[in-house]
């Protein structure tokens, strides 16, 4: 389905970026991840990178604007105009309003939300070994998920977008089951 706008929702460890990854391959488009943009910076050394690399690594948000005014340049881009998923951002509500202000609501047509126990969460990102995959950091994050990002649902839901997804069991059945909702 070329030109399909989508945002993969969950909680740390859903496999968000595994599954858009999968899910943008197959309808071709872009896979736009803020956490991936995010590593990338700080891997470079960027200006950038620098100021985000303690909040990322304590598990905390990136501040909404900084974060926005990354993913929006992104979006700008020739190539975001045939489609794209994004993948960890809208994040929270302002973050979803200033998608909305910039884009309006066609900015996407569905929001993939990826369900998985706390349980199989914590366990995967602890057998992960990104620098933010400590047990202080992983608490922290879904602490974050809970209070900020989990209000997307409903968010979306209201609009009539929100897909619902099982995250558990082998990768290939749950790309199989997120492009079957679709
Ligand atoms: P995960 O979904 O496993 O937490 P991500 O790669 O999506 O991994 O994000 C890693 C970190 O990058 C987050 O914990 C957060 O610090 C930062 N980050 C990513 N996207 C956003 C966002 N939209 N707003 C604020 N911070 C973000």
């Amino acid at each position: 389905v070329p030109g399909l706008k989508l945002l993969f929702l969950g909680p740390p460890g859903a496999g968000k970026g595994t599954q858009a990854q999968e899910v943008a391959a197959a309808l071709g488009v872009i896979h736009i991840s803020t956490g991936g943009m995010f590593r990338r910076h700080m891997a470079d050394g960027t200006p950038l990178g620098e100021r985000v690399r303690r909040i990322i690594a304590r598990g905390n948000l990136v501040p909404d604007s900084l974060t926005a005014e990354m993913l929006l340049d992104r979006l700008s881009e020739p190539e975001a105009a045939a489609g794209y998923i994004l993948d960890g951002f809208p994040r929270t509500l302002p973050q979803a309003r200033a998608l909305d202000e910039a884009i309006g609501a066609d900015a996407l047509d569905a929001a993939v939300v990826l369900e998985v126990s706390e349980e199989v969460l914590v366990e995967r990102m602890l057998g992960r070994g990104r620098a933010d995959d400590t047990a202080p950091a992983v608490r922290n994050r879904l602490d974050a998920y809970r209070r900020d990002t989990a209000p997307l649902i409903a968010f979306y839901e209201e609009r009539g977008i929100a897909v619902r997804v099982l995250g558990e069991g082998a990768p290939a059945a749950i790309t199989e089951s997120i492009l079957a909702v679709l």
